[in-house]
């Protein structure tokens, strides 16, 4: 409720974790780096400025944590190749402007392709309830998108109807980055929204074998600070240990029904996160009993692309994904890379670092 949002915005109690911070990092004695997997840690990080009451020597870089900026890019051209082919395009609106090698399928739309902005996947199915064509469903985002997408799929949509799955898995991408010679994490922030689905205690793994402690934490201030702060004590105790600082909706084995219904539908496979690198397990496709609702399996998709743009290899955006830069080391931040003329896929999402980055004017 909007009472309980505000206990969780109280300016004492945030200076009492603050004050714990910074006493916290006194104990440690040394610079410490969080990462959080999260695009809406990074919005309220920024929105509440919560950068700037950190101790000295405590850093919070973002990782893998917006779905838009991790869609490959020929991903982006399965769907624009699918949209210039007569099918009808649903997905969601930031995927609009998310450049493909070539073309964005807002761009495509401009050339008279028929894509439409849709806030679920039940809307992209109703959509091909009304209409004669091929309606194929762009499906992107992570657990707590993908698991309403295999609601879909459970219910018998329609025959007009397809999925072309971008759908991402987002624990073996932090294995990944957790394993970048160049990525120096002390602690992982994880998402709390991913967590309800999937459960803290999947991450009791993760924890122990990396050997780093990681925290499941909310999206108020307070929450962020407390689960900075349960980090900060495990890192102090040398102790790898693995909390739930969102108990209000996480719990340790998540929505048993939602996970069953998710790997029901889909199954996982290798694939290359957006300027990261290849990702073992972490791209989620439709495992073989709902097969003739896949996009890639119903048609012929091969895009027939030439180069990308010369300015998007200047973009650092998979260094900022995998966590060894920020926005404004870029280049083009700013400058040539605007949320009006998006290089790079950061700058497109309200979840993109970037996009954050400069509406909160430069380093939140
Ligand atoms: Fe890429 Fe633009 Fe961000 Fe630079 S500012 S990293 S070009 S999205």
């Amino acid at each position: 409720t909007g009472d309980q949002d505000l206990q969780f915005r109280d300016p004492e109690k945030a200076e009492q974790l603050t004050d714990k911070l910074e006493s916290l990092m006194d104990d440690i004695g040394e610079p410490v780096t969080i990462m959080h997997v999260c695009g809406s840690h990074e919005q309220a990080i920024a929105k509440y400025g919560l950068r700037s009451l950190l101790p000295d020597g405590l850093t919070i870089r973002m990782g893998p944590g917006c779905p838009v900026c991790v869609t490959d890019m020929p991903e982006v051209d399965e769907a624009v190749t699918l949209a210039e082919d007569g099918k009808i395009v649903a997905t969601y609106g930031d995927m609009l402007r998310v450049p493909g090698t070539e073309q964005s399928l807002d761009d495509a739309k401009a050339d008279g392709a028929d894509v439409r902005v849709v806030y679920s996947a039940s809307e992209a199915a109703e959509i091909a309830e009304e209409e004669d064509r091929e309606v194929v469903f762009f499906a992107t985002g992570f657990e707590t998108t993908a698991a309403p997408t295999a609601a879909v799929l459970v219910d018998d949509p329609p025959e007009n109807f397809s999925v072309l799955s971008a759908h991402k898995y987002v624990p073996p991408a932090m294995e990944i980055v957790a394993e970048l010679p160049d990525t120096d994490v002390d602690g992982f922030l994880a998402a709390g929204h991913a967590a309800t689905i999937t459960g803290y205690g999947l991450f009791e793994e993760f924890v122990e074998e990396y050997e780093t402690p990681a925290v499941v934490g909310g999206f108020e201030p307070i929450d962020i600070l407390f689960g900075l702060a349960r980090l900060l004590e495990f890192i102090r105790d040398d102790e790898p240990g693995l909390a739930n600082a969102y108990q209000r909706c996480v719990t340790e084995e998540g929505n048993v029904p939602a996970k069953e219904l998710m790997w029901d539908v889909f199954e996982t496979t290798t694939g290359e996160w957006r300027g990261i690198a290849e990702v073992p397990d972490a791209d989620l496709i439709l495992s073989e009993e709902y097969s003739e609702y896949d996009a890639r399996e119903r048609f012929e998709i091969e895009p027939d692309v030439g180069g990308a743009d010369p300015l998007t290899e200047d973009c650092i955006c998979g260094d900022i994904m995998a966590g060894t830069a920020d926005p404004d080391e870029c280049p083009l931040f700013g400058e040539e890379c605007t949320p009006q003329n998006p290089v790079g896929a950061c700058m497109v999402s309200s979840e993109g670092p970037c996009k954050i980055w400069l509406e909160y004017g430069g380093q939140p």
